[in-house]
């Protein structure tokens, strides 16, 4: 038996990245799997058909990669309606954040899909690293931040003197110091900024520190490390005190960077309409964690460039990945076959939920919501009874 695997075009505003590029084709075929591309799914991120075929894929017009499979390959969540053409019994792989959408879980589990969500891997297990598409996605995310906040920040980054005077470097702030936050932390400071870091997991000070950051310590804010190595949610109170003393910090920067998550929340409020309002005049903020839910910046808007009364520019920075598709196509689809390779065995797609990786990752199977967190939240939403399907809220 062989597992035909679809790559299809991804539909979302904005969004170039193609799931599986042509390099990892072979990976798939080598491991007794056929891989089906629709036409043109690579395009935007410069992987042309051709390179596919010549990978061993079979190009498909239109519809017919869908129909075709049995795994449906995606980078983000396709919309319901796309959903509804799969069949029962179709296995849909993707980052398709249930935890913050857990009623688009329960609408695959009533169509009898089996929805694989690479966001809900278990990411300190080190046989599941190089399956681990949050962080890589959230290295392109850094590195792109630190480079829009260059490029849209209308002076120098670095300490230059030339003999029309000194510039003194940028001072450049991330708020957030996980995956994403080190990495525009590392690529801010190969710029020549000086930059300063803050993160409410403690932990993070040798991390930033060993980058060249300096960290910040406030306070008024106690430890926040919650589970799993991830940030908890703040009370409303500690939050305010954060974004009080954080204000004093960000009115002196040229730059800030936000990439705080708390996962299955919105983003934590970090930088205030106060706390623009004190930036001077050409001072830039890239909100990197700016989505449909809200982000680090209020009033930010996601996929927006908006320019404040005083001068400060904020960008909505909500798919930085998708800007540069092809770095992160690769690093995705080198994630998502290493999945695959774990899930296929002996031509079958093998559900597994005692695996420690599946009991993370596969949200729907069998027609149920199986992802315990997911499940959790749906019973919750609906006052703690048991989900019934065709109630998804
Ligand atoms: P994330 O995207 O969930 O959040 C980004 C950062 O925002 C985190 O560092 C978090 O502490 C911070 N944050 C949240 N609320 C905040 C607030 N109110 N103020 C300031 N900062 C706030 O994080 P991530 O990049 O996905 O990393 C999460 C954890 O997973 C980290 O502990 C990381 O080391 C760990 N991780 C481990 C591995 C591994 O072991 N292989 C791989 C990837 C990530």
């Amino acid at each position: 038996m062989t597992v035909r695997v679809a790559v299809l075009t991804e539909t979302a505003p904005g969004e170039r990245r193609v799931a599986l590029v042509p390099d990892a084709v072979g990976r798939l075929t080598a491991a007794d799997m056929e891989v089906l591309v629709q036409a043109g799914a690579g395009q935007a991120a410069w992987f042309p058909d051709h390179d596919y075929a010549r990978a061993g894929a079979t190009v498909l017009p239109g519809e017919e990669a869908r129909t075709r499979a049995d795994v449906v390959l995606t980078v983000g969540r396709p919309p319901v309606d796309q959903v509804r053409q799969l069949r029962a019994g179709q296995a849909l792989v993707g980052m398709l954040h249930p935890l913050t959408d857990p009623g688009y879980a329960q609408i695959l589990a009533e169509l009898g899909i089996t929805a694989v969500s690479l966001d809900g891997l278990p990411r300190t297990l080190s046989r599941a690293q190089s399956m681990d598409a949050l962080s890589s996605q959230a290295n392109i995310s850094g590195y792109k931040a630190a480079l829009v906040a260059a490029n849209t920040l209308e002076r120098y980054f670095p300490l230059l003197i030339t003999a029309a005077g000194t510039a003194r470097p940028a001072r450049v702030l991330v708020l957030g110091v996980g995956v994403a936050g080190l990495q525009a932390i590392g690529t801010a400071r190969r710029l020549g900024a000086l930059v300063s870091a803050y993160d409410v997991r403690p932990e993070t000070r040798t991390e930033a520190e060993s980058l060249g950051a300096s960290f910040l310590v406030l306070e008024s804010v106690a430890t926040a490390t919650g589970e799993g190595g991830y940030a908890r949610a703040l009370t409303p109170d500690e939050q305010q005190a954060q974004q009080q003393e954080l204000n004093g910090h960000i009115a002196g920067c040229d730059a800030v960077i936000t990439t705080a998550q708390v996962p299955g929340r919105r983003p934590p409020v970090l930088v205030t309409a106060e706390a623009i309002k004190a930036m001077s005049p050409g001072s830039v903020i890239v909100d990197a964690a700016s989505s449909p839910l809200g982000g680090n910046v209020e009033g930010s808007q996601p996929g927006r460039t908006t320019v404040t009364d005083n001068g400060v520019t904020v960008v909505g920075a909500d798919n930085l990945p998708a800007t540069m598709p092809t770095a992160a196509s690769t690093a995705y689809a080198r994630n998502v076959s290493n999945l695959l390779l774990h899930l296929v065995h002996d031509g079958t797609l093998t559900i597994d939920l005692a695996d420690e990786i599946q009991a993370g990752v596969v949200i729907t199977h069998g027609g149920q919501v199986v992802s315990p967190a997911t499940a959790g939240l749906l019973a919750a939403a609906h006052g703690g009874e048991p989900v019934e399907p065709g109630t998804a809220g």
